[in-house]
């Protein structure tokens, strides 16, 4: 059925491959009578050892691709499909009271995860996940469907999903992993930043891609108009091909401004500085013609574990970031868990508004434990390169001055363990809440830099979540409220001789880049991939035409009219 569908183009470029859905498949089971006792048996032994394979497939994948720590984990899952505890009592039932094995084992596995969650121990608790993930996937094949796991895949394929958590997009492989789409999300949902850096083309937040694209279908993924084309003819086949062609030729016109520095036509350097997950995302900045890194989002080091990461991991992360980057910025952001990026081992209790939450820094400041490692890492790490330290969410002065304190406290352990730490590290804050740009000229003074970050701003100061497309028409980059906030951060900043970045996918939005360029932003943070083009369109804008198109933008009213006005004047 030849369709298309309408979403956010939340990473740049074209894919064209086959359809593979990641949807959790439906694995209700109901009771019945069996006839055959044996054959129930033998069909339960034969899921059994399906899941098994399953399970070392993936644990070989994992321990080839990202390391034996994360593989230890499904080593657990092994240990399951062989407790006799838990299996003996299903072939027993199915023996004496001849029902399906899926129901079962179901009953078997439910009975195992109440009482385990009901102990204590944490350790407990993982084991009743273990039990869960494990019987899902026998479960699945004794029901004739199969749980998929993204890392696996090992054909050419675009993604459909309903969402990808943060983890999920993480583990996806380039290679084969040509574009996604989903059903929810928008352009600053992690899902879609994670895109921007792995440099997949992906639509996102199309409402029905699930509901719409059956697996295996060819379907075009146009991450630069938001688009979704399914079962396309030949001919919008060759149509996207060539667009596709026209985007790769752009791209080399882009490369030739690798090694150029960021300068406008009037003679004004700004600093174009890139947005990365991992260590391994610097070579992309690097390839991209990055003059810094102005976020690094630690919290990807807390995911897709079981545990907290230790100090060492922490500082070989760090130091191996500083060290890339051969004396280049590098902007680390303490750890931001909460929102839509959940630690599920810290076991946090659920939240009517995670956004609103514990999250960033309120956690790091109730849980010092966690917090003071993160720092001894960071502090550690800060002999092999140019780092900056920067706090998210930071609401107060005092939460300023409170985190500060522990910064302080660390470095002198430190220095007394025998420890060399950096006397060079700058330190920052973001900017993301309203107190917080309205603050500035206090904050000013006692920080060395702000970076504002408008994903999170936007949602705040327009009441909108990031992630509810049903309100993303509230979620205004260009509304002059916004342009207000950034122009007070920047002119508090610059009286007191401090610098401004930004690091909210808005830096490297072109409609917005003539606007931060009137307003005096000092740094653009954004993903690797915008940097080329942003150099470009930076290079043909004059600074004092664009300080005077900033001033009026600041007395309009609307978003609509701020855009008239960039489209008519840079
Ligand atoms: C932001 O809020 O703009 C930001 C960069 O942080 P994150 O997207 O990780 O919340
Ligand atoms: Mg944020």
């Amino acid at each position: 059925m030849r369709s298309h569908l309408k979403g956010i183009g939340a990473s740049a470029g074209i894919a064209i491959a086959k359809a593979f859905r990641l949807v959790e498949p439906d694995l209700q089971v109901t009771k019945q009578r069996i006839g055959n006792r044996d054959a129930e048996e033998q069909r339960l032994r034969q899921a059994i050892s399906r899941a098994k394979k399953e399970i070392e497939e993936i644990t070989d994948y994992v321990n080839r691709e990202l390391g034996a720590d994360k593989a230890e984990i499904l080593a657990a899952q092994t240990l399951v499909l062989n407790d006799p505890e838990l299996l003996n009592p299903v072939f027993e039932r199915i023996r004496t009271e001849g029902i399906n094995a899926e129901f079962a084992l179901k009953e078997s596995a439910d009975h195992f995860i109440s009482m385990l969650e009901a102990l204590e121990s944490e350790y407990m608790r993982e084991r009743a996940k273990d039990i869960r993930d494990v019987t899902k996937r026998v479960i699945a094949h004794l029901l004739g469907l199969s749980i998929t796991d993204p890392g696996l895949i090992s054909e050419e394929v675009v993604i459909i999903a309903e969402d990808l958590a943060p983890s999920d997009t993480a583990r996806l492989n380039r290679r084969y992993v040509k574009g996604f789409t989903t059903d929810i999300g928008g352009r600053t949902s992690h899902s879609a930043i994670m895109a921007r850096t792995l440099e997949i083309p992906a639509v996102v937040g199309t409402k029905q891609a699930t509901s719409t694209i059956e697996h295996g279908t060819v379907v075009i993924v146009d991450g630069l108009e938001g688009e979704v084309i399914i079962d396309p003819s030949p001919e919008t086949i060759a149509q996207y091909e060539a667009k596709k062609a026209q985007y790769e030729t752009q791209k080399a016109e882009w490369a030739k401004l690798v090694h150029e520095p960021t300068v406008t036509k009037d003679g004004l350097h700004v600093e174009l500085a890139a947005n990365i997950g991992a260590p391994v995302d610097v070579n992309s900045v690097l390839e991209n013609g990055g003059e810094a890194i102005g976020l690094y989002r630690t919290e990807f080091l807390y995911m897709g574990k079981d545990r907290l990461p230790t100090e060492e991991e922490q500082f070989v992360a760090y130091k191996a970031v500083l060290e890339k980057m051969q004396g280049k910025p590098v902007v680390i952001r303490t750890l931001d868990i909460g929102g839509d990026k959940e630690l599920p081992y810290l076991e946090l209790p659920k939240e009517m508004n995670p956004f609103l939450g514990f999250r960033a820094i309120r956690l790091c400041l109730d849980r010092q434990d966690i917090f003071r490692v993160q720092l001894r890492a960071l502090l550690r790490g800060s002999i092999y390169g140019n780092l900056r330290i920067m706090f998210p969410m930071i609401a107060t002065l005092d939460e300023f001055r409170v985190a500060r304190d522990l910064l302080v406290e660390e470095k002198e352990k430190l220095q007394k363990e025998g420890y060399e730490v950096s006397d060079k590290i700058q330190l920052g804050i973001m900017v993301e809440i309203p107190s917080t740009a309205l603050m500035a000229d206090q904050f000013a003074k006692e920080i060395d830099f702000f970076s504002i970050g408008t994903n999170d701003l936007i949602q705040y100061t327009m009441a909108a979540d990031r992630m509810n497309e049903q309100v993303s028409y509230l979620y205004q980059p260009y509304n002059p409220a916004i342009l207000r906030l950034v122009k007070n951060v920047i002119d508090a900043a610059h009286a007191n001789g401090k610098w401004v970045g930004m690091c909210g996918e808005m830096a490297g939005d072109p409609m917005a880049i003539p606007l931060l360029l009137g307003l005096g932003l000092d740094e653009f943070s954004m993903s690797a991939t915008s940097i080329l083009p942003a150099r470009s369109q930076i290079s043909m804008l004059s600074a004092s035409e664009m300080k005077e198109l900033a001033n009026q933008a600041l007395q309009l009213g609307t978003t609509e009219e701020v855009i008239e006005l960039v489209k008519s004047g840079s």
